[in-house]
């Protein structure tokens, strides 16, 4: 009986298991989580502003298991020998004959300590529990949001709609070391999403960094000061810590280069955010659909490895995205064609719908 590990039962683990267990094949599989439960993420910053329930956003990840006849260990992995195929926990050592690697990513702190002390992270379930516990109490005057990619501008404007819900005056300011947000997103969408967050009246400080994290300060490169604030950190992500000591070929944010099938190695698959896939600097984004689609075929290339047939090539299709905004003025790339106002918002949540159940999810 063949083994295969997934490390991460978040999208990509998840629908690789879903596919594995499918195949009728007998293998023995086995997902590593250092969770209990699996987080949906892109409605996270929701539950701050819509009052979405966070625990309808987190899955049992045993329970998935169990309807995919698949092993469940809740350990975290700390290292990967490919040598002798074995993936590592503080607890055990275990055999593999192909490996998935589906671990997703985590907060980059930058190696910034007071960050990592003093800041909220909006990348999971628990994080947005964090902020909306710390919101009940009312104390911030400054809601500071370190970083204009995605997430910063969405948090932002749902901390506007928790303000306006509230009936709060406070001040929220998205802090951006590039001279705009969104980065390499088009100019149209970025001048409309910046139009927009400032109609809802959030500062956009461009060209700017946080020098001094402190208890209830915050001082930027420009040497303005903030007081009492609450500052979410989220100027980007970098992949599991066991990745950054793997001798593969990996980008800045310990992204792994995967060939065109998915491969890092012969016997190791890669898939979702921990997925370097793509060639001439035009590489996958982080997103749900690939996650999803890439779980998928790194599964079917471990069956076809198996029964010994010719792996296939990796065609990913890319059905757009979409910067869900709090107000509804929300704007994306949908099926080729640019999209504004309250219709990519209502597509938005129909595929996290379509999505919350689907591929192994619970
Ligand atoms: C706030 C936010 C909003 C987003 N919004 C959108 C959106 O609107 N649309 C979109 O397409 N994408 C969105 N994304 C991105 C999307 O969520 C990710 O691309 C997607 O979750 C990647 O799936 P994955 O399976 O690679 O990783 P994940 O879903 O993150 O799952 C990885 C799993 O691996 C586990 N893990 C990590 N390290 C270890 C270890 N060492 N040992 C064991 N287990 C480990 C984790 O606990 C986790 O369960 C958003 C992300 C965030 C944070």
């Amino acid at each position: 009986m063949k083994k295969v590990i997934i490390i991460g039962a978040g999208f990509a683990g998840l629908s690789a298991a879903n596919r594995l267990s499918k195949c009728g094949l007998g293998l023995e599989i086995t997902l590593f989580d250092k969770k209990e439960r699996s987080d949906f993420l892109p409605v996270i910053p929701d539950c701050i502003g819509r009052g979405i329930n966070p625990e309808l956003l987190a899955c049992d990840i045993a329970y998935s298991c169990r309807k995919l006849k698949a092993g469940f260990i809740r350990e975290e992995v700390l290292s990967v020998d490919f040598e002798s195929r074995q993936v590592s926990t503080a607890q055990a050592s275990y055999s593999y004959d192909f490996l998935i690697i589906a671990s997703g990513s985590q907060t980059n702190f930058f190696s910034n300590q007071d960050a990592q002390d003093y800041a909220f992270s909006l990348n999971s379930v628990n994080d947005v529990k964090a902020i909306i516990k710390a919101l009940g109490e009312n104390k911030f005057d400054n809601f500071i949001i370190c970083g204009g990619g995605y997430t910063g501008v969405e948090a932002a404007a749902n901390f506007w709609l928790y303000l306006k819900k509230k009936g709060l005056i406070k001040k929220i300011i998205i802090v951006e070391r590039a001279p705009a947000i969104l980065g390499p997103l088009p100019d149209w969408m970025k001048a409309y999403a910046e139009k927009n967050l400032k109609n809802m009246g959030i500062d956009i400080l461009t060209n700017s960094v946080i020098e001094k994290i402190e208890v209830n300060k915050v001082t930027l490169s420009t040497g303005r000061v903030f007081g009492n604030p609450m500052l979410i950190w989220v100027p980007g992500v970098r992949t599991a810590d066991f990745i950054q000591k793997l001798a593969v070929n990996k980008n800045p944010q310990g992204r792994i280069v995967v060939d065109e099938y998915l491969r890092a190695n012969q016997y190791c698959f890669c898939a979702g955010d921990t997925a370097l896939f793509g060639k001439n600097n035009n590489f996958l984004r982080m997103a749900v659909q690939f996650a999803i689609t890439e779980g998928e075929h790194a599964a079917k290339n471990i069956i076809r490895s198996i029964r010994n047939v010719p792996l296939k090539k990796f065609r990913p299709l890319d059905l757009g995205y979409i910067i869900p905004m709090a107000n509804n003025r929300s704007c994306g790339r949908v099926f080729g064609l640019n999209v504004k106002g309250i219709i990519p918002t209502l597509l938005h949540f129909m595929m996290c719908v379509f999505r919350l159940k689907g591929g192994g999810r619970c």
